[in-house]
């Protein structure tokens, strides 16, 4: 059977070649880039290569991109650094929405006597930029603000949200790694102190990160030993992955308008035809302001781990809307700070597209799921539920729900 994968923001394929550029140095290149001898230069040259690359693509200079394992830590050491920084303020603002490296960092910052500020989202899963302006005070000492949502694809006002801070002598964190390589992104004039990406979401492999810190912007290392990374993360640089990741950056930037024309078109097309085909479906998130590649599709009525499953017996990847972290299928922090009803909510679904994906995909999936949300709603316990049995927690201060992807 061929697979369908339509979970490009869970993790994506290492691009044919990624591949080819990093092999070599799983192979005979296999240098220590701090080594002294030429054999190692080639390594080193390479990783600074592949900086340049990630540079360009967002429009830094080299020397502001640290390599780090993954998105996670990036955002981790971003968060940490900043906050270090100005020790005398105890004001951390972040949205109800991100993802669950900043959520839990924003929780073990309320346990360490931090005031933290949970931004909420409308229905839309949009920002309220006027309580976000009434929340920033003299003692905030940092917002982490993620640039596109990984459930939804809505993207947030960075650039109004940084510039606000930024008048205010406030350091701005984004987690951008849902963002990166998917929409055009210029820190020539994003006015961000830090950027967190993560190189599987751009066709590079797992285990691969950058943190961006901006020339100025405080910053300290918590990796501390050898002088890796002019000392700002230590230990020895993972050299194949780093070159896979510049790779993959200048492959991104080569394919951007694509993501933004024949990824949106396909991203568009599988909207229209669920719509169309499936009764009592609706989008979740901000149609307006959104993803080139991502859905998140709400059928009323069904089980999103059902529609999984039986999706995965005809080869289709895709995500749901809840996360069992508990056992129990809680619908996710997303969607419940977004307010969606129960009966929507656990019938979500995301499908995220990539450069990657045909059209005869999309049209498979058009078919299997208006054939399987059909089967579902036959045997539905949820069927004879009312509207006023609709109401739903809006609160994302428990760990259930949490999503990981
Ligand atoms: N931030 C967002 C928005 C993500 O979607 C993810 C991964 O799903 C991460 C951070 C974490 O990245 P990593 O898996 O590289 O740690």
């Amino acid at each position: 059977m061929n697979l369908t994968y339509l979970d490009n923001n869970a993790t994506t394929m290492v691009a044919p070649e990624v591949l080819e550029a990093m092999l070599p140095f799983l192979q005979n290149e296999y240098g220590n880039p701090s080594s002294m001898y030429s054999f190692a230069a080639v390594a080193a040259r390479a990783m600074e290569n592949a900086r340049a690359r990630i540079a360009d693509l967002l429009g830094a200079s080299p020397e502001e991109i640290i390599f780090t394992g993954c998105g996670t830590e990036s955002d981790s050491t971003a968060i940490l650094a900043a906050l270090e920084s100005r020790p005398e303020k105890r004001h951390f603002i972040t949205t109800r929405v991100e993802h669950s490296a900043v959520i839990a960092m924003g929780r073990l910052l309320q346990q360490r006597g931090y005031k933290v500020t949970w931004l909420d989202v409308d229905k839309k899963g949009r920002l309220d930029l006027e309580a976000y302006k009434a929340a920033l005070d003299d003692n905030t000492a940092l917002v982490s603000m993620m640039y596109a949502n990984n459930e939804t694809g809505v993207i947030f006002p960075i650039r109004e949200a940084a510039e606000l801070a930024k008048t205010r002598g406030i350091l701005f964190h984004t987690d951008a790694v849902q963002a990166v390589g998917k929409i055009p992104l210029d820190l020539k004039t994003l006015p961000v102190d830090y950027l967190a990406l993560s190189g599987h979401k751009l066709h590079a492999p797992k285990g691969i990160g950058v943190l961006y810190v901006r020339r100025g912007s405080p910053y300290r290392s918590f990796l501390i030993g050898g002088h890796q990374e002019h000392g700002r993360r230590a230990g020895t640089e993972n050299v194949p992955s780093i070159v896979a990741l510049g790779k993959a950056a200048e492959l991104a930037a080569k394919h951007i308008q694509d993501e933004n024309t024949t990824v949106r078109a396909l991203r568009d097309k599988l909207q229209q035809g669920l719509l169309a085909a499936i009764p009592e479906a609706v989008v979740n998130g901000d149609t307006e302001n959104r993803l080139p590649n991502t859905l998140n599709i709400a059928f009323k009525y069904v089980e999103g781990e059902a529609i999984l499953l039986l999706l995965d017996q005809e080869g289709i990847c895709a995500s749901s809307g809840s996360a069992c972290t508990s056992g129990s299928l809680e619908p996710s922090h997303v969607l419940r700070a977004m307010g969606v009803p129960f009966t929507y909510a656990h019938g979500s679904v995301r499908l995220s597209l990539s450069r990657y994906t045909t059209e005869a995909e999309i049209d498979k999936t058009i078919t299997a799921l208006s054939r399987i949300i059909a089967r579902l709603r036959e045997i539905s316990p949820f069927r004879n539920m009312t509207d006023g049995a609709e109401a739903l927690c809006s609160s994302a201060g428990t760990a259930e729900g949490l999503s990981h992807r």
